[in-house]
């Protein structure tokens, strides 16, 4: 949405989620995409040249054959996945059933990346989302897609509003009850997928060697973090923003400030019972096999 759609000013955006989507949803129509320049004009300059990752002195990161998706960065390559998730797989269609899945290239459109590094749009996700609902009909799952990016929109609008506030380890939040600190060993642990519990190491090892995690896998690890070890959510969301390749500031801290109870979340303690969500999430231990 774009920011002089909306309804309110910034200072009076909502606090809780479900009250600005009601509200967005009956009043903002998203503006449509502008077509690719024919040309670009640009000022003369000698030969092109672009520095290599080698010149930079990085090396090129290698892939771990198990990663959930084998990621290619670029606009051309985020169409192609888009193309396929909503036209040629039509996967888009069973999200709102298989996006807790920790497996499977389909389970989610995987999208995440390339809306980090501007490659692709929201506004074109939408508008090729409403394409779909066209050809093949919409149900929950087309409008659960559309809904998650609102989410996506929302964090970007909560940081409009409070600004570096995130970053305080009281977050948006006047009631100072979080008392987590950090202890390295703990931290440690949890870095590198040395906890008590198996489910947690299977997904920061996931996210080591992948650059990537489901959501599911997020805010597992994220609660484990916060609630089990009661460490200072600021650490565990300074290791994602090391590691994920779909980094989003507003993403990131928003969603870590909101599991942490700092955040924008009405409910103050929400936890994940690990044990409970390996039941039900990886019931025959198909991903921690994959990843232990
Ligand atoms: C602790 C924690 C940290 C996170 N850090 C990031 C981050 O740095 N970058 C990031 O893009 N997402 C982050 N997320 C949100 C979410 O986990 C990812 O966007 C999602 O897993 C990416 O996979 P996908 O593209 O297949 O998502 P899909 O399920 O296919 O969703 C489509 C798109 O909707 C948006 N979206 C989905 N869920 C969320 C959400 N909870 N919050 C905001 N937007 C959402 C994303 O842009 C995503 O690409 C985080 C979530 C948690 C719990």
């Amino acid at each position: 949405m774009h920011p002089q759609d909306l309804p309110f000013n910034i200072t009076e955006l909502p606090d809780i989620f479900t009250v600005f989507r009601t509200r967005v949803e009956a009043s903002v129509n998203i503006r449509t995409i502008f077509h690719s320049p024919q040309r670009i004009a640009s000022p003369e300059l000698p030969p092109f040249w672009l520095p290599s990752l080698f010149d930079l002195g990085l090396h090129q990161a290698s892939f771990d054959t198990r990663s959930v998706f084998q990621f290619r960065g670029g606009e051309t390559e985020a169409w192609k996945r888009l193309q396929d998730y909503f036209f040629e797989s039509k996967a888009v269609m069973h999200y709102k059933k298989t996006r807790n899945d920790l497996l499977g290239s389909n389970s989610s459109s995987k999208f995440s990346p390339w809306l980090a590094q501007g490659c692709l749009s929201p506004r074109c996700i939408w508008h090729a989302l409403k394409q779909v609902e066209i050809e093949l009909g919409s149900n929950e799952s087309t409008y659960w897609l559309g809904f998650e990016l609102l989410w996506r929109d929302y964090f970007y609008y909560l940081f409009d509003k409070y600004g570096t506030r995130f970053f305080n380890r009281y977050g948006i939040k006047s009631d100072k009850h979080v008392k987590h600190h950090i202890q390295d060993a703990l931290y440690a642990s949890w870095k590198s997928g040395n906890t008590m519990h198996d489910f947690i190491n299977a997904n920061m090892i996931e996210l080591k060697l992948s650059g990537f995690m489901s959501n599911r896998g997020r805010q597992n690890v994220a609660s484990y973090f916060c609630h089990d070890l009661g460490l200072d959510w600021r650490y565990g969301a300074a290791y994602f923003e090391e590691l994920l390749i779909d980094y989003d500031v507003c993403c990131n801290w928003g969603n870590w400030a909101y599991v942490a109870g700092v955040g924008n979340d009405p409910r103050k303690n929400r936890y994940f019972d690990t044990t409970k969500q390996a039941n039900q999430y990886d019931s025959l231990g198909n991903y921690r096999n994959q990843w232990l």
